[in-house]
């Protein structure tokens, strides 16, 4: 009854107080004071200013109710169709991790549960929110088997920790900083390897050991489609190819352009030093344009991935992608490669294309909310052709297109495509390792 009229009367103090005194009550009859101590972690991290521990530690202990329902977020005060909420740095330093964002946060936007997956546990926490920059990293902390931090859903940054042992890890808030620190950490695992805590923070970086071939579309007497004044495809394409580079080089990967210049390359030749250089994925780049009456209307984004399937759409689009070089592999050659292509093949080259349409999709629509989703396609593109790796074309949008052919001109728009694209590849990555 007094916590009750605490609450009612706003009493922060007696709240606190009287919540201290059921749980110490209750601990003493045995009963389940689980509501209540969740009731008190709220004082604790509403406090201005002040890195305050909840107390999730002594909660995972109780596991009559599950935790799963009960740390809810109650208010969303992210805007979640909104991106421009940014990782400034991960660090793992002895036994905590530390994520700044470029945002204050509070505990509303943070859901705690943990999970039991084969012989070991994980405690996850998901934070509300899209955030850019968010590539799956792993983050080492000696005692525990791993740490990764990613987009796991279109809204929820995921940061996971996995281990044999059950880990008991607490967080804090201070304005944009969050800090999670692992109290248990494996002291066999730690013992084995001389109690080697690390000093300084290793983030392994997501593209490791991954190889990927970009092929910027045209180039040379080639200059794809055209735009208004003189708008050549080939170069925005090639722009948005060098930033796509430069992102996933710092994001670890080793990626290779099939031309680094402004020259003609064979249809046919692009995909030889993909498969010379054993890539893991070939992405081409491209951007398209339509027939002069269909200037005004024809924009928006799109994606395919090579499978005999012949749309009309898919084949006009393929027609004027393949038309540089049509000569150079017979028809029947086509044919027959398209013919033995097998399923898990064309399945790998759509979930890829799932991937990068959406990311870029959403990255474009960060700085341009109309931008429209042309969708995944798919259709018989000679350029894929040959490739032996999961292998997609990314139609940017439409050089032709009086907005939209100016923006694809403007290095803002080609870096943020080019953002899109790499979260694509580290979002495909992340769930087809
Ligand atoms: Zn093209």
């Amino acid at each position: 009854m007094e916590y009750l009229k605490a609450v009612l009367n706003n009493k922060q103090d007696k709240e606190i107080k009287y919540l201290k005194i059921l749980i110490e009550t209750g601990n003493k009859l045995k009963k389940n004071t689980f509501k209540y101590k969740n009731e008190l972690t709220k004082y604790n991290t509403s406090t201005k200013n002040n890195i305050k521990t909840k107390t999730i530690t002594s909660l995972k202990f109780e596991k009559k109710t599950p935790i799963k329902k009960i740390i809810k977020p109650q208010i969303s005060k992210i805007d979640t169709n909104k991106s421009e909420y940014t990782i400034k740095k991960v660090l793992s330093k002895n036994n905590q991790i530390l994520i700044e964002f470029n945002t204050n946060i509070t505990k509303d936007y943070i859901r705690f549960f943990e999970k039991k997956v084969k012989n070991a546990t994980q405690d996850i926490y998901d934070i509300k929110g899209r955030f850019k920059y968010a590539h799956p990293t792993k983050l080492e902390i000696k005692g525990v088997k791993q740490i990764v931090i990613k987009q796991e859903k279109y809204n929820t940054l995921r940061i996971l920790f996995e281990d044999k042992y059950n880990l008991k890890t607490v967080y804090s808030i201070n304005k944009k900083i969050l800090k999670i620190s692992v109290l248990n950490l494996n002291k066999k695992y730690i013992k084995k390897n001389i109690v080697k805590i690390s000093k300084s923070p290793k983030v392994i970086k997501s593209g490791q050991n991954r190889i990927i071939v970009i092929d910027p579309g045209h180039g040379g007497k080639d200059v794809g489609a055209v735009g208004s004044k003189k708008l050549y495809e080939k170069v925005t394409v090639f722009k948005v190819s060098k930033y796509l580079q430069s992102i996933l080089k710092q994001r670890g990967y080793k990626v290779y352009l099939t031309r680094t210049s402004d020259r003609f390359i064979k249809v046919k030749n692009r995909t030889i030093l993909a498969n010379k250089k054993k890539a893991d994925i070939f992405l081409s780049i491209h951007a398209n344009a339509a027939h002069k009456s269909r200037i005004k209307e024809a924009r928006g984004i799109e994606t395919f991935f090579l499978s005999p399937a012949r749309s009309e759409r898919a084949k006009r689009v393929a027609a004027k992608e393949n038309k540089s070089d049509m000569s150079t592999m017979s028809y029947s050659t086509k044919t027959v490669f398209l013919e033995s292509l097998n399923r898990p093949r064309i399945t790998a080259s759509q979930k890829l294309a799932i991937d990068i349409q959406r990311n870029v999709l959403f990255t474009a629509r960060n700085l341009y909310k109309d931008v429209l989703d042309g969708g995944v396609r798919e259709g018989p593109f000679w350029v894929l052709v040959g490739a032996q790796m999961p292998s997609i074309l990314v139609e940017l949008g439409y050089i032709s297109h009086p907005v939209e052919g100016k923006r694809l001109y403007t290095s803002k728009y080609q870096k943020e495509l080019a953002l899109g694209i790499a979260n694509g590849v580290d979002s495909y990555f992340a769930k087809n390792p």
